[in-house]
């Protein structure tokens, strides 16, 4: 605006530095508060000054001296008064109450002054005080808000107030709403992002409360001496007084508004929201209500912040428990697959998705709907390109970005895509699906902007007096947006089922590694099979006996301790074989050395020397011992039954003694000419070596 000229007092010429609301009076003082440097031009009718007066005179001129001083104490040092200061001024006939106020902006001190009203302060106090207990008993967010609405609305007098409360696109929604006995309601409609630029939030920044009063009231002008070196505009935007855009007319008017107060909502992450106040006509507010208005929404946002963080507390704990069933399945070594199949269910429901995909190892495995597996492939694929980072991707309208165009996503709107990291260098990913939401939209905003947007159609064409009009608008190609605490959530989970599936690939490894190992010992036995046992009888061959007669040999010339061999061979085999077949004699040779075996103490030793011929090798043993036990197997053996075979096997065997000396070669060949010796005296009889001594058939079995 050009500087316009004006000569309120008479006696000067004087610039333009700002307009006021006719609301109260401000002054400009230099930063030492002494000196006046701009004066609002009502600022006559307080002081009964001419301007040009006011813009000479000292601080405590228009003040009085004690409320000058206080005021300069209670300046220095601050950005802001941390209260107002109240005085009473004869007024014409009257007594005027107001108060003052003062902050600093730059190097200039801005003072308010403002009337305050004749209402009790002590009645407002408790009326306060109970509004405060019943937003402290609150126990929903939607309580909360009512009752703050109410509790707003019964102290500042407006006819709706409203909060409106900001989403991820900075479109605001009327969330909750308190409205006097016929006035519209605005309930669940949206102001749209463009309403509040970023400009006017950050003036919510620097004086949370913004207060009008009176929104057809003609502004003050803020003047200062044309000499004043200051040629910018005073900066106002921390008054509470400043006066409203013509802009910012023309659109209250519009919404058929004639008093606002809009006070901010903070929440961690800036503005949450507004608590917003509409009049339809002019709302006188005094101070002391607008500051009980602010104390009401400062409170109500803790509580806001508490419950807030109390229902995602809650959520959380649903997380959790179902966290802790997956930790158990962990234990049970499900593999990812399973948990997927045995979960899904649960998660659709935690996360409020359709579906939910695991990309795991190169393979996919959807539960719930999910695009088709080349599509899902595709995406992800290009999702790893897109997405390098290691956080969660997600979007509430997956198919407005460049790299899901052209893949067929069956209607999937949202996408929360977690990637778990398994292995170095490659990603798994977990994905939830979320599907379109169509939802109507209805804006209450001015018909100028809407009109330019084509999809958005007016409700009403005509507002009505004291009526809103809505302009409705179809959103879709948008999923229902993923919140900050579900994006946390499913981090926490992604992370639970990347171990659940290392835990399981490491038993799955462990399981091979087992199975391995199994075959291999399977395998060592096999072979120890082949070089110790004999195929056809079981019993030990040639080469394990060898061993075994060098061990005994070994211990009998250290400890002395004796043993003997006895080697044996079937009697007239050959016609056995010729008169039964061959089988019939493997079957005699089996038959003959399992019954030798078990009538055997564990420590003495069968095994087979070759053909029908055999060793028994047996520990501890002396001549008599020996002797005996080979008369005992001769009988054995001459009384075996065999099916099929209508004659007797008998043995002849040769017993040989340790002696000290001896080698395994000489043992055997005495031995084995004692069994010759036997053979020649007639079989089925034992000869010890180096003597005589034979025992032979009983007479029932040679008979
Ligand atoms: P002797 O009483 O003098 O020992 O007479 P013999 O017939 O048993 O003696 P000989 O050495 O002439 O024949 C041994 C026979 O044993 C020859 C062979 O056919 C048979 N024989 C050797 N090993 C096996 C075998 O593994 N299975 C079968 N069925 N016969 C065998
Ligand atoms: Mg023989
Ligand atoms: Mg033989």
């Amino acid at each position: 605006m050009t500087p316009s000229q004006n000569d309120t007092g008479g006696q000067g010429l004087y610039r333009v530095a700002g307009h006021i609301q006719p609301c109260g009076w401000l002054l400009v003082l230099d930063a030492d508060a002494d000196a006046v440097l701009g004066a609002s031009a009502n600022l006559i009718d307080l002081t009964h000054l001419s301007m040009s007066e006011v813009l000479n005179a000292s601080l405590a001129q228009i003040l009085g001296r004690r409320l000058a001083q206080t005021l300069k104490r209670e300046i220095q040092g601050r950005s802001r008064m941390s209260a107002p200061l109240a005085f009473t001024r004869k007024l014409a006939e009257s007594a005027l109450r107001a108060q003052v106020s003062a902050h600093r902006r730059g190097d200039r001190i801005v003072v308010e002054i403002e009337p305050r009203r004749s209402q009790g302060q002590r009645r407002l106090m408790g009326e306060v005080n109970e509004w405060l207990r019943s937003i402290g008993e609150t126990d929903s967010i939607d309580a909360l808000l009512d009752t703050l609405v109410e509790g707003v609305g019964h102290l500042t007098g407006h006819d709706r107030v409203l909060v409106c409360r900001f989403d991820a696109d900075r479109h605001g929604k009327i969330i909750a709403e308190h409205c006097a006995d016929g006035v519209s309601s605005l309930h669940g409609q949206h102001f749209p992002a463009s309403d509040f630029p970023a400009r006017a939030r950050r003036l919510f920044d620097e004086s949370p409360v913004r207060s009008v009063p009176d929104v057809q009231a003609v502004p003050v002008e803020v003047l200062t001496r044309e000499t004043e070196r200051h040629s910018q505009r005073d900066d106002l935007n921390a008054s509470v007084l400043r006066a409203v855009s013509p802009e910012q007319v023309g659109y209250q008017v519009h919404i058929g508004v004639g008093a606002m107060l809009s006070i901010a909502i903070r929440g961690q992450h800036g503005l949450w929201g507004l608590l917003v106040g509409h009049g339809l006509g002019a709302v006188p507010l005094a101070p002391a209500v607008r500051e009980a208005a602010r104390v009401l929404v400062q409170m109500a946002s803790q509580r806001l912040f508490l419950l807030n963080a109390r229902q995602e507390a809650r959520y959380l704990h649903r997380v959790q428990d179902s966290r802790d069933l997956l930790t158990r399945e962990r234990q049970r070594l499900s593999s990812p697959e399973a948990l997927v199949r045995r979960h899904g269910a649960e998660w659709l429901l935690l996360f409020r998705a359709q579906g939910v995909a695991l990309l795991h190892d190169g393979a996919l495995l959807g539960f719930g709907e999910v695009p088709a597996h080349g599509d899902l492939v595709d995406l992800v694929t290009r999702l790893e390109a897109e997405h390098v980072h290691d956080g969660p991707w997600y979007s509430a309208a997956l198919t407005s970005h460049a790299f899901a165009q052209g893949l067929a996503l069956d209607g999937v709107c949202g996408l929360l895509a977690v990637p778990l990291r398994l292995n170095p260098g490659r990603r798994d990913w977990l994905l939830l699906f979320r599907p379109e939401q169509i939802e109507t939209l209805y804006w209450a905003v001015s018909p100028g902007r809407l009109r330019q947007q084509q999809r958005r159609e007016p409700v009403l064409d005509q507002p009505l007096p004291g009526r809103h009009s809505a302009w409705r608008e179809e959103v879709s190609g948008r999923s229902i947006a993923w919140e900050r605490i579900e994006r946390v959530a499913a981090v926490d989970l992604g992370e639970d089922l990347a171990l659940a599936a290392s835990v399981h690939e490491v038993d799955r490894l462990n399981a091979r590694l087992r199975q391995e190992q199994l075959a291999l010992g399977e395998a060592n036995r096999r072979l120890e099979q082949l070089a110790h046992f004999d195929n056809l009888t079981g019993v030990w061959n040639r080469y394990r006996v060898e061993q075994a007669i060098d061990v005994e040999l070994g211990a009998a010339e250290r400890y002395g301790r004796v043993f003997a061999l006895l080697l044996f061979d079937a009697d007239h085999f050959k016609r056995i074989n010729d008169r039964f077949g061959h089988e019939m004699g493997d079957h005699v040779l089996s038959v003959l050395s399992q019954g030798v075996s078990q009538s055997l103490r564990s420590c003495d030793h069968l095994g087979r020397w070759g053909g029908e011929e055999f060793v028994v090798l047996a520990t501890e043993t002396n001549r008599e011992a020996a002797i005996g036990l080979a008369e005992r197997l001769r009988r054995l053996i001459a009384s075996l039954v065999i099916e099929g075979l209508s004659q007797m096997i008998t043995v002849s065997i040769g017993v040989a003694l340790w002696q000290p000396g001896d080698s395994r070669k000489t043992l055997v060949k005495r031995a084995d000419q004692a069994m010759y010796r036997a053979k020649s005296e007639g079989r089925d009889r034992v000869y010890l070596a180096d003597s005589d001594e034979a025992t032979g058939p009983t007479p029932a079995a040679s008979s």
